[in-house]
């Protein structure tokens, strides 16, 4: 069965589906900026609990009641150093945080009658003036005389660097991409960040000083570990998770089969989204946000058909229910307990062959034989990510890992002396800009407690 309308099979991918203007609609800013009367009203909706679930429900544990409060009170300056203080990148996660599952979620003014406080959109109108507008609210300690490494210049690695560099500590920053920013600036949606604001962020970040940028170097390849540990006081790890995962399916290298972070990557970087070519009928293969991400963002660039495959159910998905229906709110359908089976393709890709599954009497996952097919002349892979393999080369056996990536403790130490790890790249936490902050800060905190306890002449490392 081939269950798309199947007229024109390809009419292709090609460039030019929609008009500048179109585009420019498509990707304008997803939820936009509260005006000073609107942001007055809803900081007036909150109760200001004692006991604030929002801020339990924070990974990066922001007074958010303290932050509203200061909201309704004019201070403006006041409310962004409350947030900031906690979360450096509180305008980044203002806009891309899943709130519905996290702040939003816990407020006690969530239920069917009611709606909860916009704490996200609260948390955007204070911190953007004072990012934008590059007003400094920190300032570096009496210097420690110590050199940290950080590699990564992502959420992590950014908010870890920024934190050293609050307590006195000096830091090189390692990154293997040009522009700093990690995945805020090569893979969040575009319409959740628009005007180049993962940019401006950086620099707010890097205005604090005692920070040495070294771009376009890459550990592993142009930098042993071993050399880092040796040269600096401390070392955090934070590359995040730069190899694919593929279908495991013959024919995968073949033209129009494209791994969804890539592509993302390029839209991202895109000077004109319209010169980017656009298949007509597109099949995603994954369940989380990137999958998510790309089915909207084909869908805005003029994609007809597109199409989410998962092998398992709505309630399984990575992606949050609110990310699922922003999906089928776009027109993208999502296909629940199929998986992709065969490549269909003649010099390029033409389609998917899919098997429905089912979960058997131990839960466990399996194929029941039933086959399908759908057209496509894009497929998307968005089945997760890994460490890449080249990144730590001979020094990967010596870190303890758990599903493929670094086990670390509470405080963020790696099972290796001397060496931190954060975001992505590590086990135990949902992927997300917000979680990867609070790793770098809690990094950066040990870190400091550590140089200090060296210095005093304890240079245990426990774990
Ligand atoms: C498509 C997509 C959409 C997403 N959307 C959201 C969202 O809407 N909301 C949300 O909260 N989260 C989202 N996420 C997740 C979020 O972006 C990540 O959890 C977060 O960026 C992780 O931060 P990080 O610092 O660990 O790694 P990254 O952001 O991946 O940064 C890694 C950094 O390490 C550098 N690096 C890599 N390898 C090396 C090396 N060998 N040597 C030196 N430097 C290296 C890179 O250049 C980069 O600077 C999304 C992820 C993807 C893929
Ligand atoms: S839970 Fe809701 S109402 Fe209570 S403090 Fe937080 S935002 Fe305000």
């Amino acid at each position: 069965m081939t269950d798309n309308p199947s007229s024109g099979r390809r009419a292709g991918i090609r460039t030019g589906r929609l008009s500048s203007a179109e585009i420019e609609q498509n990707f304008s800013d997803k939820y936009p900026p509260l005006s000073r009367p609107e942001a007055l009203i809803e900081a007036d909706r909150c109760y200001f609990c004692y006991d604030a679930p929002c801020t339990k429900a924070c990974p990066t544990g922001i007074d958010i009641p303290g932050f509203i409060q200061q909201i309704r009170s004019d201070n403006i300056k006041g409310s962004a150093l409350t947030i900031l203080t906690e979360n450096i990148m509180g305008g980044m996660c203002a806009r891309v945080c899943p709130t519905e599952v996290l702040c939003e979620e816990a407020c006690v003014r969530n239920s069917h009658e009611d709606k909860p406080v916009s704490i996200g959109l609260l948390q955007r109108f204070a911190t953007d003036p004072i990012v934008e507008g590059d007003t400094a609210l920190f300032c570096r300690a009496e210097s420690s005389g110590r050199t940290v490494a950080v590699v990564g210049g992502g959420p992590a690695g950014l908010s870890c660097a920024h934190r050293l560099s609050m307590l006195g500590h000096s830091v090189v920053l390692f990154s293997r991409d040009q522009k700093l920013g990690g995945l805020n600036e090569y893979g969040i949606a575009a319409y959740k960040t628009v005007n180049d604001f993962a940019q401006r962020e950086v620099e707010y970040i890097l205005a604090i000083g005692g920070i040495e940028v070294k771009s376009g170097v890459s550990l592993g390849s142009d930098l042993p570990l071993a050399e880092l540990q040796q040269e600096y006081a401390a070392v955090f790890l934070a590359f995040g998770l730069s190899g694919a995962n593929k279908l495991g399916l013959p024919n995968e290298d073949i033209e129009g089969v494209l791994s969804a972070v890539d592509y993302i990557s390029d839209l991202r970087q895109a000077a004109d989204k319209g010169d980017l070519p656009v298949g007509n009928r597109v099949i995603v293969i994954g369940g989380g946000m990137t999958a998510i991400d790309i089915a909207v963002q084909s869908k805005r660039l003029g994609a007809e058909f597109v199409d989410i495959v998962y092998r398992r159910g709505a309630v399984q998905m990575g992606a949050s229910r609110h990310e699922q229906e922003l999906a089928l709110t776009s027109g993208v359908s999502i296909r629940h307990w199929a998986q992709p089976t065969k490549i269909l393709l003649d010099d390029r890709v033409t389609g998917m062959q899919f098997e429905r599954t089912e979960l058997n009497a131990d839960g466990k996952l399996h194929g029941t034989g039933e086959i399908w097919s759908l057209d496509a002349d894009v497929v998307f892979t968005a089945v997760g990510q890994t460490l890449a393999e080249d990144v730590l080369g001979a020094a990967a056996g010596i870190f303890e890992h758990k599903h493929g990536k670094l086990l670390v403790d509470d405080n963020r130490r790696t099972s290796e002396p001397g060496t931190w790890a954060g975001g992505d790249c590590i086990f135990g936490h949902d992927d997300l800009t917000v979680t990867a902050v609070q790793d770098g800060k809690l990094a950066a905190i040990d870190i400091d407690r550590f140089l200090r306890a060296e210095k005093q002449g304890d240079n245990a490392w426990q774990t």
